[in-house]
């Protein structure tokens, strides 16, 4: 309807393609989808593999405007069919990336586009440049060992999170569809020898570009200095115009601010409490943007230690206290990837300082944020900041929960209900999971909080109502809580679609207060707290 208003172009005929990727790099020279080792490139050309019966579950009503298609295009068949790959369109050019990582801190060698198969660049009528993605379109040259294939719950978990995030205001990769492919595919769920059939399920993916650490690091590891060098500029012509001409001194300036954008990511995803779960540097953006939805979670009671991934459960490396250290250890393999371009590691080592720097600087700003304060007055906020992420963790509080209501007392309520045995105001409660843990030691330690941070607010002397709207700005009403999205699952895998779409609509607005949804914005209820999919995820999707 919008597009229609705008009377515009608006259907899959008017997509513009600029398939600048497969025009300037060079490809495989071995057109057969077979896996393999690929030398010499950095991709495959390779089809998504035809599938039996496409079917639209979800698309994205923003993601679709901004690439210029209208609601009506996206319900048709053909789309369907495109964005399952059992059609192409005349210019799309599909191809699969090389690129290689390491996994849980250890160099894995090729790895690649195993699932995911580029379609090709569209320009926009804003003359934005969107690469579209299918994910689960069939095996590549990339596939090793696995099908190249994605299950609807996996699928379900990328679209509605690439979405909600974008929405959270935090960089991320985007997700245009999710198609059923009317096929099925066995998963092993949690690698106990139990498969199981599921549908199988396509998400096309958006972002101006796919590129990750990896694609760099594959090229230092096989010695291919000029192919890395060739890419290199390839990414700072296209993505990083700003720069200008790339050499040795532009080639650290990207350094710089791939540095900068992953801090800044980082610090989006500790806001909101989001953990990737999986930061292999084959998971990293160039452009600083969340990629990869697998078993990712989000913080329900505030535990710095959490994981959501059964995998990493070990030495839950991926746990979100640790993701800031993570995505510097990671700058730092492509650092090392691209060092060869430059020969000097003062610059490189100062850009990683600099993250250091930047990722603190910039999380104090973000909390001061989310406790209604214009600026981070070290004197005062880091004891104050200190204090709360003691106090949340010492009992299990909802993080989203509690800042939201927190915004709701103003700093009179607060001094008022420190001075009670109880401590804590009734608004808050809502945030604990288990009240008995709020012993008397903890709750005067908590009015002790409440105090400090009333005396601090009235010092900064903004008024509720400013304070409130600030608050509610930066500190999320809806997430997409683990167990929201199983039970989304659990009703599409009966042919329900309906939890799906609701989600995807109420996490399009995650700041407002949605009445009649406040139901999403609660606790995760008791059954959830060891149920496989809302406390703990595999790989396997
Ligand atoms: P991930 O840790 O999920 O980002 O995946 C690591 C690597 O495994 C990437 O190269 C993926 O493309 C590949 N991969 C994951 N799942 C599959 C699958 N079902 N089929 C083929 N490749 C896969
Ligand atoms: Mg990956």
């Amino acid at each position: 309807m919008r597009n229609a208003h705008a009377k515009r172009p608006n259907g899959l005929d008017d997509l513009r393609f600029d398939n600048r990727f497969v025009r300037e790099l060079p490809a495989d020279s071995n057109p057969v989808n077979r896996r393999r080792q690929v030398y010499g490139a950095c991709y495959s050309r390779v089809d998504p593999t035809p599938v039996k019966a496409p079917r639209l579950v979800a698309f994205s009503p923003d993601m679709a405007d901004r690439l210029g298609l209208s609601d009506k295009t996206c319900q048709s068949d053909r789309f369907a069919q495109v964005v399952t790959g059992n059609r192409l369109l005349p210019d799309m050019q599909p191809f699969a990336m090389c690129y290689g990582g390491h996994q849980f801190g250890h160099w894995a060698g090729q790895l690649g586009d195993g699932r995911a198969i580029n379609l090709g660049e569209v320009l926009n009528p804003s003359g934005e440049r969107w690469v579209l993605q299918l994910k689960g379109a069939g095996p590549t040259p990339y596939s090793r060992t696995a099908d190249g294939l994605a299950v609807l719950r996996s699928s379900i978990r990328e679209f509605l999170c690439s979405e909600a995030m974008f929405h959270l205001g935090v960089p991320t990769t985007r997700a245009l569809s999710l198609t059923l492919t009317g096929e099925e595919v066995e998963r092993d769920m949690f690698y106990d020898g139990h498969p199981k059939l599921e549908p199988g399920a396509v998400v096309c993916r958006v972002a101006p570009s796919f590129i990750r650490f990896g694609n760099f690091q594959i090229l230092t590891a096989r010695g291919d200095m000029d192919l890395l060098k060739r890419l290199v500029d390839y990414t700072i012509r296209t993505d990083f115009p700003e720069l200008g001409e790339p050499g040795p001194a532009t080639y650290v300036s990207w350094f710089e601010t791939v540095c900068r954008r992953t801090a800044e990511m980082i610090i989006h995803w500790m806001r909101v409490g989001f953990v990737h779960g999986v930061m292999n540097t084959d998971n990293m953006s160039i452009l600083g943007l969340t990629i990869d939805y697998g078993p990712y979670g989000w913080l329900e009671n505030f535990d710095p230690g959490w994981t959501p991934n059964t995998t990493d459960a070990g030495g839950r490396r991926y746990r979100f206290a640790h993701q800031p250290g993570i995505a510097q250890w990671n700058l730092a393999q492509l650092a090392n990837a691209i060092y060869p371009l430059i020969n000097q590691a003062e610059p490189l080592e100062a850009a990683l300082a600099a993250y250091a720097e930047q990722y603190q600087t910039g999380w104090q700003t973000m909390m001061a944020n989310k406790l209604g304060l214009v600026a981070f007055e070290k004197e005062m906020d880091q004891g104050l900041i200190d204090e709360l992420l003691a106090i949340l963790a010492a009992a299990e509080t909802d993080m989203t929960i509690f800042f939201r209501r927190l915004a709701r007392l103003d700093a009179d309520q607060l001094t008022a209900a420190a001075a009670t045995a109880e401590a804590i105001p009734n608004e808050l409660m809502a945030a604990y999971y288990v009240p008995d843990q709020l012993t008397a030691e903890l709750r005067g330690r908590t009015g002790n909080w409440f105090k400090t941070y009333a005396a601090r607010i009235r010092r900064a002397g903004i008024p509720q109502k400013e304070r409130r709207r600030r608050m509610d700005a930066v500190n999320p009403n809806y997430v997409l809580r683990n167990y929201l999205a199983q039970l989304a699952i659990d009703k599409a895998e009966t042919g329900d679609f309906s939890m799906v779409h609701e989600l995807l609509a109420l996490l399009r607005r995650p700041y407002d207060e949605q009445p009649d949804k406040d139901v999403y914005a609660a606790r995760r209820p008791d059954w959830a707290r060891h149920r496989p999919g809302c406390s703990m995820l595999s790989c396997s999707s």
